[in-house]
C-alpha cells in the first residue's frame, strides 16, 4: 500500500515511521523547505508519549536531543512549595518525560524516517486532492502531483487537507496564549530534573533548567485570540503586560 502523509511536522513524521514500521511504502511531503529547526519554542513529552515513541523504535533518536525532567514541583502565587513529586515513568530512561526544543524534536523524528529510507521530500505544498480508481492523488503547488492508495492530513492547524474535505470544520480558539522563552542568566536553582509550576495568579508559569543550565520558560495567559495577522513574537507592550500579570 503506497501512503502519502501531508506534513512532516511531529504527527506527520511518527505516523510515517509507524506505518513504515508496519510495511506500509510511505512518502511524506512537507511544506517547509527544510527541518526547520529554528521554528517554535519548547515542549514537554510525558511518559506516554515516550512510551509511543518508544513503539516506533525511536527512543535513541529522540533521547539524543532535550534533557529528561524526573519531577515536578507546584509553588503557591507566593512561591511556597506544594508539592514536589515524581513525574511519569521516572526510574525508566526511556520512558521519562523529556522537555525538547520543538524543532529539534522534529528533525530528529524526520532524520530518522529518513535514515529507515522513508522519503521526506521538503518544499512540497498541498494544493488539492482528488480521488480516483487508481487511488487519491495529491497536487501539489510546484504542479507536481502523487498517488497512492491512502493520503493522510497530518498538515497541523490551518490544514489543507481538511479545508478540502470538511470545508466546514474550523479549529476552534482554546482560550489561552503561551508565552516561551530561554535565558542563561535566571536567579533559578541549577539543573535538578525538576519541572516547576507556580500556580494561583493570574497566569500560569513554569521552567525547567537544562543541564548546560539554560533556563527553559513559559508563561500562560487567558484571553481573546490575537487579531489575524497579528506578529507571533511578542511586542515590547505584551511583554510589559506579561510582566504586569506575572508580577500579580
Ligand atoms: C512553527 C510551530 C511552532 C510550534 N512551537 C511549539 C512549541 O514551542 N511548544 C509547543 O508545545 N507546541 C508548539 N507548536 C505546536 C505543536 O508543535 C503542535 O501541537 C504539534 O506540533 C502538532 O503536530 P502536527 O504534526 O499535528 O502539526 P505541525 O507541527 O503544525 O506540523 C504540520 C506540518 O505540516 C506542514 N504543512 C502545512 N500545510 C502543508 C501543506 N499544504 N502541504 C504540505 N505540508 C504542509 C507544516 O509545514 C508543518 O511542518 C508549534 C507548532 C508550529 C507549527
Amino acid at each position: 500500500m503506497r501512503v502519502l502523509v501531508i506534513g512532516g511536522g511531529i504527527a506527520g513524521t511518527a505516523t510515517a515511521l509507524g506505518l513504515h514500521k508496519a510495511g506500509l511504502d510511505v512518502t511524506v511531503f512537507e511544506a517547509h523547505p527544510d527541518t526547520a529547526e529554528d521554528l517554535g519554542a519548547f515542549l514537554t513529552l510525558a511518559s506516554n508519549g515516550m512510551r509511543a515513541l518508544a513503539q516506533l523504535d525511536a527512543t535513541s533518536a529522540v533521547t539524543a536531543v532535550g534533557f529528561p525532567l524526573t519531577s515536578l514541583r507546584l509553588l503557591d502565587g507566593r512561591g511556597t512549595e506544594v508539592s514536589h513529586a515524581p513525574l511519569g515513568e521516572a526510574a525508566d530512561p526511556a520512558l521519562r518525560y523529556r522537555c525538547l526544543r520543538r524543532g529539534e524534536l522534529n528533525a530528529a523524528l524526520q532524520g530518522e524516517a529518513v535514515r529507515r529510507g522513508i522519503r521526506v521530500r521538503h518544499g512540497i505544498r498541498l494544493v488539492s486532492v482528488a480521488g480516483g480508481p487508481d487511488g487519491v492523488t495529491a497536487r501539489f503547488a510546484d504542479g507536481t502531483t502523487a498517488t497512492g492508495d491512502l493520503l493522510v492530513g497530518a498538515d497541523g492547524l490551518r490544514s489543507t487537507v481538511r479545508r478540502l474535505l470538511l470545508p466546514g470544520v474550523r479549529p476552534g480558539y482554546a482560550g489561552q496564549r503561551v508565552y516561551y522563552g530561554y535565558t542563561r542568566t535566571a536567579p533559578a536553582p541549577g539543573p535538578d530534573g525538576s519541572i516547576t509550576m507556580i500556580r494561583g495568579g493570574a497566569t500560569a508559569f513554569g521552567y525547567a533548567v537544562s543541564p548546560a543550565g539554560e533556563t527553559y520558560w513559559f508563561a500562560r495567559e487567558g484571553g481573546d485570540p490575537l487579531p489575524a495577522g497579528a506578529p507571533a513574537a511578542p511586542t515590547a507592550g505584551a511583554r510589559e503586560r506579561l510582566l504586569t500579570l506575572l508580577r500579580a
